[in-house]
């Protein structure tokens, strides 16, 4: 008989099936584990547009976690997409209440399109109730910007903004290099043996549109690492090779940017 360890993801809901939630059942079964999910919005949307959102109520989000937490404790939990301050204090309420030892944070604001997928109104909840709860959070370079208030231009920026952000009581945090021009330069600050670290993971750039739902695949790659044992770092580091993987393989499908494609 099989055990497979147990990883959440409270996200949104992609119905198109590359990014969000699907994304990131997609990503952890990849690697491994067993994954569930609690919906926090149901996002009507493709390879290339949003259509509509709309959002889970608070007490379904609450009955959500309770199911999962009460039944099979997941051993990590990826946190995407939350769009309100209700939302972000309905998910930090349920992880006061069960604790799970790993919690990967991308701290998603906008589709790639453009679509809002996180209120600007949300903005300071999240600094002040989703970011302190964080294991790992994986910011790109723009969600870096919003939230420290600082202009990223280079490596170096990057690695200040994760300091920045390491102040505001999160573990660690890995400023995503996808945004800047020519190679894709990650930087994790790493604050979570107590002891300020700093490590760079660099990838030539892959040249394709096809990158709908790499945020989703990276953070619950990571979530999926740290619930098999491995070290921030360690976890990390598979994390880039497999969406670096995913981006390779890409799928030529829809009209917008296509999905990464899920295999290990
Ligand atoms: N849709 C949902 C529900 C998401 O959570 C995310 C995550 O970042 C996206 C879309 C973003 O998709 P894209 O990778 O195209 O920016």
């Amino acid at each position: 008989m099989a055990i497979l360890i147990p990883v959440l993801s409270i996200a949104g809901s992609d119905c198109s099936g590359g990014a969000g939630i699907q994304a990131d059942l997609k990503t952890i079964s990849a690697l491994g584990c067993f994954a569930m999910s609690v919906v926090t919005s149901v996002v009507a949307e493709n390879t290339a547009r949003v259509i509509s959102v709309m959002d889970v109520s608070d007490e379904l989000i609450r009955d959500q976690m309770e199911a999962v937490f009460t039944d099979i404790p997941p051993k990590a939990v990826k946190i995407g997409m939350l769009n309100t301050p209700t939302i972000m204090r309905a998910v930090a309420t349920g992880l006061d209440t069960y604790q799970p030892e790993h919690v990967v944070i991308d701290p998603v604001m906008v589709a790639k399109n453009g679509a809002p997928l996180m209120q600007p109104s949300s903005m300071q909840e999240l600094i002040t109730t989703i970011i302190p709860r964080a294991s790992v959070l994986t910011p790109n370079i723009p969600e870096a910007e919003q939230i420290t208030g600082m202009q990223i231009q280079s490596v170096a920026d990057q690695e200040a903004a994760g300091r920045a952000i390491i102040a505001l009581g999160c573990k660690a945090v890995l400023v995503k290099g996808g945004h800047s021009t020519g190679e894709a330069i990650d930087v994790l600050v790493d604050n979570s043996t107590g002891k300020i670290t700093v490590h760079q993971f660099a990838h030539a750039r892959i040249q394709t549109k096809n990158t709908h739902g790499t945020g989703c695949t990276l953070s619950s790659a990571i979530a999926t690492g740290l619930a098999q044992g491995m070290n921030t770092v360690d976890a990390v580091a598979r994390a880039k090779r497999y969406v670096t993987m995913a981006i390779e393989h890409a799928l030529e499908l829809g009209e917008g940017n296509g999905p990464t494609h899920h295999f290990y």
